[in-house]
């Protein structure tokens, strides 16, 4: 799940046990999973604790008109935590406000690695290099603090969460976060009304919300979900994980236009894809080649045209 880097639920009722922590996932446990989907009316006593991105524009100031930096990744190094091995190999990358940055690369060349290790999940152990977000040490920072200070990760594989409705999840995230910031919480009304332009920027019809969080969805439902939780929940720097994959290209259109529609002069996205054909969506200021667990290249749009043209093996001769 994107938004919610932990998200622990706790009742007072003895319901199902259900844990999940999916390796496509950061952190993402529920301890105790009700089965109603109107769980915050049926059972208010719930005590929840969600952690997730920071406001659009929280904390983002401009330094005199001069975009900031936002994200400075230095020989970023790690591997898998569970058998030791090196997936990155010294990544260096940073990313301004304003900006729009596209890693492409082969399978398995440690893009998705690289994303996850950004938000801090637990398969990966960082080795050496630095990351700083916002001016501070990201890599010292728990899953969900990175979530507040702004951080989206949506997954190339978004998990279900059987029993929650997209409405009641999204309602919750937005309220934990709006705590977090000392904001008081939106009623259902007044979620409503906050989330029905958000539905239009997507263009999700409303009975969307009453299903349950992603169960049943195609691969393009999920995707437009992830950049539904994106909108509501805001980030200063969003993480796109192969957002086009299993995207026809009114999909493809529509999730664009909403990511485009979320830019402001003071956030950024960084967008990991195979295809050329979401970059004529969502135009990159830069794009980066990773290869074997670093970014062997970058530059702009042109190197998507001779990638399309001439493969991998192009950019690693250049
Ligand atoms: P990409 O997103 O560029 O296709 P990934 O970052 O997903 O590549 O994977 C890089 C390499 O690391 C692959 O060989 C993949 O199998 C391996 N890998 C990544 N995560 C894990 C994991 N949790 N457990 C085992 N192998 C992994
Ligand atoms: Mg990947």
């Amino acid at each position: 799940m994107a938004l919610l880097n932990r998200f622990n639920y706790t009742s007072p009722p003895p319901l199902p046990s259900f844990t999940k922590s999916p390796s496509t996932s950061t952190l993402f446990t529920f301890s105790t999973l009700p089965r109603n989907r109107r769980l915050n009316r049926k059972f208010p006593s719930f005590k929840l604790t969600a952690t997730l991105t920071a406001d659009t524009t929280a904390g983002s100031v401009s330094n005199g008109g001069q975009p900031k930096l936002l994200l400075e990744v230095k020989d970023l190094t790690a591997v898998i935590s569970e058998s030791g091995q090196k997936i990155l190999n010294g990544v260096n990358l940073s990313i301004y406000e304003g900006e729009i940055h596209a890693i492409m690369g082969k399978n398995g060349s440690g893009k998705s690695t690289f994303a996850k290790v950004l938000v801090g999940h637990k398969d990966y152990e960082v080795t050496g290099g630095s990351v700083v977000f916002k001016g501070e040490n990201l890599l010292e920072m728990e899953p969900e603090d990175r979530s507040l200070a702004g951080l989206f990760l949506s997954f190339q594989s978004p998990v279900e969460i059987p029993g929650v409705s997209n409405s009641d999840f999204l309602q919750m995230a937005y309220n934990a976060r709006r705590r977090k910031l000392g904001q008081p919480e939106l009623d259902p009304l007044q979620f409503y009304g906050y989330i029905m332009p958000k539905l239009e920027m997507v263009n999700i019809k409303a009975d969307f919300l009453n299903r349950n969080v992603n169960e049943g969805f195609s691969g393009g439902e999920k995707k437009r979900n992830e950049i539904l939780q994106l909108a509501v929940l805001g980030a200063e720097l969003a993480i796109l994980d192969e957002i086009d994959s299993g995207l026809d290209v009114d999909a493809l259109r529509d999730v664009s236009k909403a990511v485009n529609a979320l830019m402001t002069p003071t956030n950024s996205v960084l967008m990991i894809t195979h295809y050329r054909r979401l970059l004529e969506f969502i135009k990159p200021t830069y794009i980066h080649i990773m290869d074997e667990g670093r970014i062997s290249k970058t530059g702009d749009i042109s190197i998507a045209s001779i990638l399309e043209k001439e493969g991998y093996k192009a950019m690693s001769s250049t």
